[in-house]
This record gives structure tokens, C-alpha cells and sequence, in this order.
């Protein structure tokens, strides 16, 4: 049994108050109601009040309910869907967003971010080169100079401000769904497939849903893992030295971050790439905490799907 104060109801508008005859039935009034009336109103006023409770439990519920699938019908046919949210996805999210542009990052992880939150073996600070830092001033992320035209930054901070900017100028996230697949219609990829994340990582038997797009990034790191899936299923050949996906090669720091930027393309139509994705496609290195080319990397994809959708 839970109990409200009438003022306190009537005050937050949870509450709609009835005043009735003593000897009135009080039908349709929930036992919760007439409890918390007739105790109460007896003392506060000369006859019963009925109160009818709008249940905060029922509103919370109702409100996610009613607001996640409104966002979810609002995103199932858009400009560009973005796999991954590591430093790439985000500031394409960010610039294709604030472009005007309808576009929703799917990551499957529970907080999006990529690798970007851990900074170097936990050390939670991250360096940015200078020709990145235009981007960096941009999204209002706080930076220290450092050496050698460097700067550091806190990788938390960093990150959160990503997600920020991007769901700020528009961009819709959507966290724990994983991209199995993509629509590939017409000699292109025309869409992304997806499913929640935890019925993947149980092996469920549960059949996806589909968000049509007219372009998708891959940015989904290392793995490369829609590039990979579009090459291995299709029997085609993508915009790569071999026509598949080569793999990422160890790490060097200068030739990394700036192959990274290069090989930001669109491998096959309607579909591009981005920061890690972009060097695993292409075969180039790897580079460790330095984020510079993967924000670079990131903006040189908003403008190139940018160029394409015109
Ligand atoms: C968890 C993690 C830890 C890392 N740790 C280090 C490290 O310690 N040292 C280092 O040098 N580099 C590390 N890296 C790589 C480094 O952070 C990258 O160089 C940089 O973050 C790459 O940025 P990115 O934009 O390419 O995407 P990433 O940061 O690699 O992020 C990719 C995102 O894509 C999501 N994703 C992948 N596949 C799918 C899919 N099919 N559907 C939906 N979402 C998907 C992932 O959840 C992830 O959030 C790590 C990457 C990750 C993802």
C-alpha cells in the first residue's frame, strides 16, 4: 500500500481530486485511493475527496516506453548509420549531425567510446598532434600542451565530450546493439542489421531488425568487422590493394596516424571507413594512444558522405 500526502499531490499534479458525498460509492476508485482519502481528507475538509493516482511507477515506464520507440521508428530509414563509437564514429556523428544530416551510431557496448575511455594501459590521459587540435577546440575539450607540437588530454573527459557534441548537434546513439549485418541491395550497401548486443554474446536464435541508410561508416576498429562481413558474404571486391580486407600491421606512431587519415574512403558503394577500420581495411599500422588521426580521420569521412549525399 503506498501513501501521498493530498497536498503533496495536488501540489505535483499526481493526484486528481474529486470532492463527493460521504454516502457516495466509491466505485472505480483502487483501494490505494480511497485509503489514502479517507484518512486524510476527514481532517483537511467537511466531505470525502476521491483520489485517483497517477502512478509514478506506470509514468516512468510509460514515458522510456513511448520515448525509445518513437527514437527507434524515427531512425529506421536515415542518412547515415555509423557503426561503432570510438573517437572516429563520433566526430563523423558530430559533423554530420550538425551538417543537417539524420544519422544514428550504433555500438554495442554499453557505454560507447571504443578504446578511447582507457587511455594507454589505464593510464587515463591521452595525446593529441596539432593538426588535430582544430577539432579538439571545436568540441570544448580541455587540453594541456605538451611537447613537440603535442597535447595531452584526459582520455575520460575526452571521450565524454565526443558523446556529448555528437548526440548535442543531433546525432541519436544507440548503445547495446550489435551490426550482424548489413542490407545490401542494388550492388550497394543500403543499410545496416542489428540486434542487441547480449543476444549475440549468448548465441540466442533471435532474428534482427533493419535500419536503411544511404551510407554507413565502419568504424568499428580493429576488426573491421562490416567491411569484413560485406567482402566475405558478397563475393566483391573492395576499394583495398587486394580487393579484401588486408589487416592492420604493428605499431608505428607517425605512419599510422597518417595512413589512418588516407585511408579513410568509401571501400565499396555506400560504404566507408574510419580510424582503426580505415588502417585494418587498407593493411597499414597500428599507433597506440595518440588520437589524432582517428578525430582527423573521423571529419574526413563526415565530409566525404557529405560530398556523396549532395
Ligand atoms: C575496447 C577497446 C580497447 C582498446 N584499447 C587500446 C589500447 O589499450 N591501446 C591501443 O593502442 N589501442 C587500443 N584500442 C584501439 C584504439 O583505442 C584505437 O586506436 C582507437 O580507439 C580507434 O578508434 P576508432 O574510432 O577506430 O574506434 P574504436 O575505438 O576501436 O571503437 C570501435 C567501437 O566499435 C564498436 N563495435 C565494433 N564492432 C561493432 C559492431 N559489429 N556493432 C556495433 N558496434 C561495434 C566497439 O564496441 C567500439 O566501441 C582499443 C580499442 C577498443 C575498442
Amino acid at each position: 500500500m503506498r501513501y501521498f500526502s493530498i497536498e503533496g499531490c495536488l501540489y505535483s499534479g499526481q493526484a486528481e481530486i474529486i470532492p463527493i458525498k460521504p454516502e457516495t460509492d466509491n466505485a472505480g476508485v483502487g483501494n490505494a485511493g480511497k485509503e489514502l482519502v479517507e484518512s486524510k481528507a476527514a481532517s483537511v475538509h467537511n466531505y470525502y475527496l476521491i483520489t485517483k493516482f497517477f502512478h509514478m511507477e506506470k509514468i516512468v515506464s510509460r514515458g522510456i516506453i513511448d520515448s525509445y520507440f518513437a527514437k527507434l521508428k524515427n531512425n529506421l530509414d536515415i542518412d547515415v548509420a555509423i557503426v561503432g563509437g570510438g573517437p572516429s564514429g563520433l566526430v563523423a556523428a558530430y559533423y554530420l549531425a550538425k551538417a543537417g544530416k539524420k544519422v544514428a551510431l550504433f555500438d554495442r557496448k554499453l557505454a560507447p567510446g571504443g578504446g578511447m575511455w582507457g587511455g594507454a594501459m589505464m593510464f587515463n590521459d591521452i595525446i593529441v598532434q596539432e593538426e588535430a587540435m582544430p577539432i579538439v577546440r571545436e568540441l570544448g575539450v580541455s587540453y594541456r600542451a605538451y611537447e613537440q607540437g603535442t597535447y595531452v588530454m584526459d582520455s575520460v573527459h575526452t571521450t565524454s565530450a565526443l558523446i556529448y557534441q555528437a548526440t548535442k548537434a543531433g546525432a541519436t546513439l544507440f548503445n547495446c546493439y550489435t551490426v550482424e549485418d548489413v542490407v545490401f541491395k542494388n550492388e550497394r550497401v543500403a543499410g545496416v542489421v542489428v540486434n542487441w548486443a547480449p543476444v549475440q554474446r549468448e548465441g540466442m536464435h533471435v532474428d534482427p531488425l533493419t535500419i536503411m541508410a544511404k551510407a554507413v561508416l565502419d568504424g568499428t576498429g580493429h576488426d573491421c568487422e562490416v567491411s569484413r562481413t560485406v567482402a566475405r558474404k558478397n563475393g566483391i571486391r573492395l576499394n583495398t590493394p587486394t580487393g579484401d580486407v588486408i589487416g592492420e600491421r604493428s605499431l608505428s606512431v607517425e605512419e599510422g596516424e597518417r595512413t589512418t587519415v588516407e585511408n579513410t574512403k568509401e571501400v565499396y558503394p555506400g560504404l566507408y571507413v574510419s580510424g582503426m577500420a580505415a588502417n585494418g581495411v587498407s593493411g597499414s599500422f597500428r599507433m597506440g594512444p595518440i588520437f589524432g588521426g582517428m578525430l582527423m580521420s573521423g571529419k574526413k569521412t563526415a565530409e566525404l558522405i557529405l560530398e556523396a549525399l549532395q
